[in-house]
């Protein structure tokens, strides 16, 4: 059984968390299966309390939550991007991957071996470009690169309101909270706990992928989360040698369907096939080829935010 740990403002610090934190210990596969962390108490006080959550809330000024209706079509991407273009131009900018089975986030800002910390009663952020850009993820908290999280229902949201409320932002002026694909666990946590100010839902140009996106746009609207638009990743692709155009995934699905539908059309972000092995190595787009289309698109669209 885990005690309670009474700490400051975040009275109910996730324990498990907290002990690989603030021991500086790696996670064990054992600590983070839900069996465990349901029968040592845990899953009785997992949640940040209100008054926690909306103290942090007060200090962030835009929130944007990240949705797509399918996995691989670029989200994690155009989260990453989006917030480096925001910090880029000063502002005070938070990133949250709330992907808690397969954060991504990490490895795309080149920050694998970053070992989450806790001190006084926050968990402390990665931080990247002087002190603008403050990033938070699962993935801080395992022991190796491929452990799994084996987490369901509440034991996720707790841990969500707590990479919320509990992680030392400080005023920040935009969150940008990417999500795992789908209308599931995750994305519900963050939209109720994080009131996100809008969505920016991420999709391919085909029509398997625009299809799975309707349901993020009725995931939207039954939870009257404003859609701040729609985003058109891998839309084309130039071939670097010839210079021709190739329509890989068909193209302006993205952006009939935000018509169709009446909502916003934020723009699209070509296939460029260095993002690919930039992304593996902890580079992206904006950072190491500023001059790319994709780069300059993914800038644009900050621009719009
Ligand atoms: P998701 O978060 O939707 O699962 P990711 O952002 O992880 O998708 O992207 C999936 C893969 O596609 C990654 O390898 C990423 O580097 C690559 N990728 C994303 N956007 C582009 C793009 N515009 N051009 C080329 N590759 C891309």
């Amino acid at each position: 059984m885990v005690h309670d740990i009474r700490l400051g403002m975040c009275n109910t610090l996730n324990p498990v968390l907290l002990r690989a934190s603030s021991l500086r210990a790696r996670w064990h596969a054992y600590c983070i299966s839900f069996e465990t962390a349901y029968s040592r108490g845990f899953m009785n006080h997992p949640s940040a309390d209100d008054t926690q959550i909306q103290a942090t809330l007060s200090r962030i000024k835009k929130r944007y939550i990240i949705l797509s209706g399918k996995g691989g079509v670029g989200k994690s991407t155009v989260a990453v991007n989006l917030a480096l273009s925001l910090a880029g131009r000063g502002l005070r900018t938070g990133l949250l991957d709330t992907d808690l089975h397969g954060p991504s986030i990490p490895i795309m800002l080149g920050l694998v071996g970053y070992v989450g910390t806790a001190e006084k009663e926050k968990f402390l952020p990665a931080v990247l470009k002087d002190g603008k850009l403050k990033i938070m993820s699962m993935q801080f908290f395992l022991q190796g690169r491929d452990d799994s999280v084996i987490w369901r229902g509440p034991l996720k949201h707790g841990v969500i309101s707590q990479f919320i409320a509990c992680t030392l932002w400080g005023d920040l002026d935009y969150l940008i909270i990417d999500s795992p694909p789908g209308t599931g666990d995750e994305p519900l946590s963050a939209v109720q706990i994080a009131k996100p100010h809008g969505a920016i839902i991420v999709t391919t140009p085909q029509a398997v992928a625009t299809l799975d996106v309707r349901k993020s746009i009725d995931f939207c609207r039954k939870l009257a989360l404003p859609i701040t638009g729609i985003i058109e990743n891998m839309s084309g692709f130039v071939c670097p040698h010839c210079g021709g155009r190739t329509d890989i995934f068909s193209s302006h699905g993205g952006e009939d369907m935000a018509l169709e539908l009446g909502e916003h059309f934020l723009g699209r972000i070509p296939l460029d096939a260095n993002i690919v092995p930039l992304a593996d190595n902890g580079k992206t787009a904006v950072d190491a080829m500023p001059d790319s289309i994709a780069a300059k698109s993914f800038s644009a669209i900050a621009e719009l935010l």
